[in-house]
């Protein structure tokens, strides 16, 4: 990569420009990954990685960190180590998206020119939009397994829980990983079963939405949870402020005939779940559809106008669950299908809306939820996926962090090999 000594065309002369032939926005889960999968095929090609962040999160970890069964330590890593041998770090973030010119706009003034973007800036969790939530997330019982630094916050409001009501809310779709919510609200209860406290804990789920998970498959096992724990489920409660002094939650509660009225739950323990939105970049671009995801074609990844862009993970347009899940089957088409294209090949892969969601019904027990678009089954193993299972929570605890951090963000195909499967009911 160059800094360009003259000026392509469209740029304004003033800013100072950057080329590559590759250029990766963002540097989580999906960034890393294909950057490391390219240069693992192509070592020679040219690529740069615009990622603010100087620290990389192994998200999938902090339900976990929540639960108390994993240190928050172990969620992070340097970003500086993680970045693949040769490939460019460019530290800011990424301002605006000008793809008629083949052109990202940087935070810090630069702009670069690009031959392929491969767009990968996650989504944005937006606190700020529960009035009142920024300024007690952490205290007066109001915690999240959302962020690094909430997580460890849950397990220390369950161990201190001494009776009353437990709230665990869910916000509208799409949310990365729309089993955690539940994974937090499980955990919690059988803690308390465990301690005897269950009892004396009135536990309530507040989702926006109208269904307990969106696979209807995987429903009946999750709803046994629940009547087992004696959960009180609230549908169509989507949080809207919270007094962490007076702790009092406030819900925007639709109706039946869609009438919405406000409605105030009391509580002891609050477990939060953000509202999720495309980054503000990402949002104001052309790259966009009508919801302000990237666009991309949901089989090859690439994107519908621009034919030199490809996206991947929770930044994305596609109804497949935003997962890390997701991210390891995306990356090997979006790798496969930008080096044909570097070729002048026909694009090979074909992504199939593989997510999967390792739902922690219980300590040592996961219910896990694999599946392809359109809610189609397809699991990676050959057991009955409503089951709790043990093996599952292995696999979760122990198996995933190492193959993510080892074999994933090092550009190794992970394909365990799921098959679309019909199970009796
Ligand atoms: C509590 C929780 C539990 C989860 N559990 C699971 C699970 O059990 N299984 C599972 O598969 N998935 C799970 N996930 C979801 C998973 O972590 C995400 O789906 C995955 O990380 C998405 O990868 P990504 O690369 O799209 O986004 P991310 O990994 O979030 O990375 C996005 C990167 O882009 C950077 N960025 C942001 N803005 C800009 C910008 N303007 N310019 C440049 N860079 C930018 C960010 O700093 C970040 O590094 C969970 C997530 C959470 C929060």
């Amino acid at each position: 990569m160059d800094n360009a000594s003259q000026s392509p065309a469209g740029l304004e002369t003033s800013e100072p420009a950057l080329r590559c032939q590759i250029l990766i926005i963002g540097g989580g889960a999906g960034g890393i990954s294909v950057a490391a999968s390219l240069k693992r095929r192509r070592p020679e090609l040219d690529i740069a990685l615009v990622e603010p962040s100087e620290r990389h999160f192994y998200q999938p970890g902090w339900t976990l960190v929540g639960a108390g069964v994993m240190s928050s330590a172990a969620t992070e890593r340097q970003e500086a180590g993680l970045i693949p041998k040769g490939v460019r770090w460019l530290k800011t973030a990424a301002s605006a998206f000008l793809p008629e010119t083949n052109r990202v706009r940087l935070a810090d003034g630069r702009v670069v020119v690009y031959d392929y973007l491969v767009a990968c800036p996650g989504l944005k969790l937006d606190w700020a939009k529960i009035e009142g939530l920024t300024q007690t997330l952490g205290r007066n019982g109001v915690c999240s397994n959302y962020s690094f630094e909430t997580a460890p916050y849950t397990h220390e409001c369950v161990k201190t829980f001494s009776g009353g009501t437990a709230v665990f809310t869910q916000p509208p779709m799409p949310i990365k990983c729309a089993g955690a919510p539940q994974k937090a609200l499980y955990l919690t209860a059988d803690y308390l079963r465990r301690h005897n406290r269950l009892a004396g804990a009135n536990l309530e789920f507040c989702l926006a939405g109208d269904v307990l998970f969106g696979v209807p498959f995987f429903v009946p096992p999750l709803q046994k949870k629940v009547d087992e724990y004696g959960i009180k489920l609230n549908f169509k409660h989507n949080l809207i402020a919270v007094d962490g002094a007076s702790k009092k939650a406030t819900f925007a509660v639709v109706d039946k005939d869609g009438k919405s009225t406000e409605k105030t739950i009391a509580f002891d323990m609050l477990h939060v779940v953000p509202p999720q939105a495309p980054i503000d970049a990402v949002r104001d671009s052309a790259l966009v559809n009508a919801a302000g995801w990237i666009d991309v074609d949901p089989g090859t990844l690439r994107h519908t106008r621009f034919a030199n862009i490809f996206g991947i993970g929770d930044a994305l347009g596609t109804t497949n669950a935003k997962t890390a899940a997701a991210v390891r089957m995306q990356v090997p088409v979006v790798t496969a299908n930008l080096l044909a294209l570097l070729e002048g090949k026909s694009l090979p892969k074909t992504y199939d809306g593989y997510g999967a969601c390792p739902l922690t019904v219980a300590y040592g027990k996961i219910v896990l939820a694999e599946f392809l678009y359109g809610g189609k089954v397809a699991p990676s193993f050959p057991f009955d996926p409503r089951v709790p299972s043990r093996f599952a929570w292995f696999l979760k605890t122990t198996i995933m962090p190492l193959l993510y951090w080892h074999q994933m963000l090092n550009g190794y195909e992970l394909d365990i090999g799921h098959h679309e499967k019909q199970f009796l009911a």
